[in-house]
């Protein structure tokens, strides 16, 4: 038994396999064993004995409350609560929790985005039990992950699909790996997912709406001190900062969540969390609960915690880095091997994920795409908006001189012995240095870096499996027929052809360059700079037969999520110029108003006593004209702003935010920050960008 108090307290809030082996008969936890390992349907008796030992662990954790917890369409995560608590008629209470309650609920569907959805088909939701993902207490509330789905069995959430498409990539990885003659009991993906996040103080955040209401700064003039320095990311982490680590270190690891590396990112108030990788889906739940537990525990320390994506200009915003891999039972594919047969199965595995990110380039592109997001890519601090694939020193030559042996005139033939390229031992300490690369292999795992802070990985995952499955699958069919003594050579042709068909997603310059954009346009790479831009690829009918290839997503499925997006995309956009809107009248005009007249009074009064005041006449002429400037254009965002929202064809209001209505914000914003250089200190309605990212 381990005596420090990490180790005894490590999952203590999640109910962990030995929690079920403990409380279940032998039999029933060998029944569920195989319901999650191999997929079996469930049945009652079995879910009833799970509920009841699930609701005593939890009760003796002081658990009074049970709820589905599941992934909406949009937004983060969601739960109702209901109490264990059954009245008897004696006046005392039974604290109860069915089978029926644990593998199904029904939360009220109506409130929750659904593409349009419902309205084709039933106004039911219903969330079932993923046992593949283990229970936990949050807040004395027992946490059941959930899938949500409709009532005719329509996807209404984001967990459902990455399910299903971890289902298709494990079905077609099976059968590539058997020809390699693998018969592996499953294969399933790891994740492991980069968070990045701001703590700004709790008092800044509510002295700021566009904090509150958007989650980022809406205004704000360049603070004197940027990031210049680099001197963030290395320093010592602040001691308010450092408590707050502390603790939710400890709430993330009671929540069995394997949180490892903590430190400050390259924006002044900017950290990052990184965990240890687990299984793809429950990597994915392990970080929407751990950015719920960051929200939380900030609160408790004077502090806020800012996920979105870009809260202050002028600095770095923030990213969630995917690594992902694909294992098959504990060996990770993306390891190269000692012998020339691993070396081929790596090789193989490489060539599908290149063609898989080629062929898929826009909808993993648009699986990244939202209002936040588009403020990093391409802004020279996160990838471009354009997809390419980074290989790294040591496998470029490799993966290049197989694609010239196509050619007569190539001579690499020294690294080809029975045709498989001997893979030297520094590729696994190869770290990637290319920063700029939006998907970039690193070492045994690729690492997509184009996602959003305060995204849900399911998105860009359901993607990513699929595309991998697609390739695996084209694999099996290339090898058709292929007898044992040519399994070498066609495999190789398969690598090299691979490599070939798809070199133009390879790419290991400097990704941020104008020259890649040009470059990129040159090669056929699709760069589609805005979510407007990129999320009509959803509902290409090539892409949709994709998702409905392998069962991922139905053609109304993915319509769904295409309008769940794209309305999103509006409704922030709308609430980003209300906000705007609204600030500028209540807050920064009234504020002019006052310094503007006080020291206009204070000219009056000079003059009075035959006092000339130039300076204060000046500043009071430019407060004027500001004044002026910013009237005009609250004016002008405010008709822009309902011009967008006339639109009822979501793509339609998108494109008239991101091409008008986005500008006259811009404009907005220019003319109040420009006030904000000279207003003085007391007037201005809110804390600067100063204040905010400097405090100790
Ligand atoms: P970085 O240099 O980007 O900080 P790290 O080596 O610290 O890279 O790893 C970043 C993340 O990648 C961690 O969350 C780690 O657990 C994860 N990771 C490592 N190996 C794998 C893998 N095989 N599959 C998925 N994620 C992985
Ligand atoms: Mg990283």
């Amino acid at each position: 038994m381990a005596t420090d108090k990490v180790s005894q307290e490590y999952g203590s809030l999640l109910f962990t396999d030995t929690d079920m082996q403990e409380r279940l008969p032998k039999p029933t936890y060998k029944k569920l064993m195989s319901v999650i390992k191999n997929g079996e349907p469930l049945d009652i008796d079995i879910a009833n004995e799970v509920a009841h030992a699930m609701k005593d662990w939890a009760l003796e954790r002081g658990a009074t409350h049970f709820t589905h917890w599941f992934q909406p369409l949009t937004g983060i995560t969601s739960e109702k609560h209901d109490s264990f608590i059954t009245p008897r008629e004696d006046g005392t209470v039974l604290m109860a929790f069915s089978g029926k309650e644990l593998v199904q609920g029904e939360p009220d569907a109506s409130s929750f985005p659904s593409g349009g959805l419902r309205a084709t088909f039933e106004a039911r939701g219903y969330t079932v039990w993923d046992p593949t993902s283990p229970a936990f207490i949050k807040d004395e509330v027992l946490c059941i992950p959930t899938a949500f789905i409709s009532y005719t069995g329509e996807a209404l959430d984001k967990k459902t699909p990455l399910l299903r498409a971890e289902v298709a990539l494990e079905k077609q990885a099976k059968r590539a790996l058997a020809l390699f003659g693998q018969k592996p009991h499953r294969v399933y993906t790891t994740i492991g997912p980069e968070q990045e996040y701001f703590l700004v103080r709790e008092e800044d955040y509510q002295a700021r709406p566009d904090l509150i209401l958007a989650g980022r700064t809406l205004f704000g003039c360049e603070p004197a001190k940027g990031q210049e320095l680099e001197e963030h990311y290395f320093g010592a982490i602040r001691p308010t900062v450092n408590e707050f680590m502390k603790e939710l270190d400890d709430e993330l690891w009671k929540l069995g969540i394997p949180a490892r590396t903590k430190h400050n990112e390259v924006a002044p108030c900017q950290h990052e969390l990184a965990p240890i990788f687990e299984k793809g889906p429950l990597a994915i739940d392990d970080n929407l609960l751990t950015m719920e537990k960051m929200k939380l525990v900030a609160s408790r320390h004077g502090l806020t915690c800012l996920q979105h994506e870009k809260p202050f200009e002028y600095v770095n915003g923030s990213g969630k880095h995917n690594n992902w891999s694909i294992c098959a039972d504990d060996r990770n594919l993306l390891e190269p091997g000692d012998d020339p047969q691993d070396n081929l199965q790596f090789l193989v595995v490489l060539a599908c994920l290149v063609a898989a990110v080629d062929c898929h380039a826009d909808l993993l592109r648009a699986s990244v795409a939202s209002a936040g997001n588009d403020h990093r890519l391409g802004a020279n601090e996160a990838p471009p908006a354009i997809i390419s694939v980074f290989l790294g020193d040591a496998l470029t030559p490799i993966v290049e001189s197989l694609v010239r042996k196509e050619q007569p005139e190539a001579h690499s033939r020294e690294l080809m012995d029975t045709g498989v390229p001997s893979l030297p031992n520094v590729l696994r300490d190869n770290t990637d240095r290319n920063r700029t690369s939006p998907f970039a292999f690193t070492g045994n795992k690729f690492e997509f870096r184009m996602c959003g802070s305060q995204q849900n990985l399911s998105g860009p995952n359901t993607v990513l499996d699929l595309a991998v499955a697609e390739q695996f699958d084209r694999f099996v069919a290339y090898m058709d027929g292929v007898g044992e003594q040519d399994f070498v050579n066609v495999a190789m042709r398969f690598v090299r052809h691979t490599f070939r068909d798809h070199h133009r997603i390879l790419f290991d310059g400097n990704g941020y360059s104008e020259e890649w954009e040009q470059e990129a346009a040159r090669r056929g790479l699709p760069n589609l700079k805005t979510a407007p831009d990129a999320l009509p690829s959803l509902i290409e009918p090539e892409n949709i037969k994709f998702f409905e290839k392998y069962g991922v997503l139905s053609e109304a499925e993915v319509h769904a999520r295409y309008i769940a997006k794209a309305e999103q995309y509006a409704k922030l956009l709308n609430i980003e110029a209300n906000t705007m809107v609204y600030m500028t009248r209540h807050m920064y005009l009234p504020a002019l108003f006052d310094y503007s007249g006080d020291i206009a009074t204070s000219v009056a009064t000079k003059a009075e006593i035959g006092i000339e005041s130039k300076t204060e006449k000046a500043l009071v002429q430019r407060l004027t004209d500001g004044i002026g400037a910013i009237s005009d254009a609250v004016d002008d965002l405010e008709a822009k702003d309902a011009q967008a929202k006339g639109f009822d064809d979501p793509q339609a209001a998108d494109d008239c935010y991101r091409d008008v209505v986005i500008p006259a914000m811009a404009v907005l914003r220019a003319a109040v920050d420009d006030m904000e250089r000279i207003c003085g200190h007391d007037y201005w309605p809110v804390p600067s960008y100063n204040k905010m990212l400097y405090y100790v």
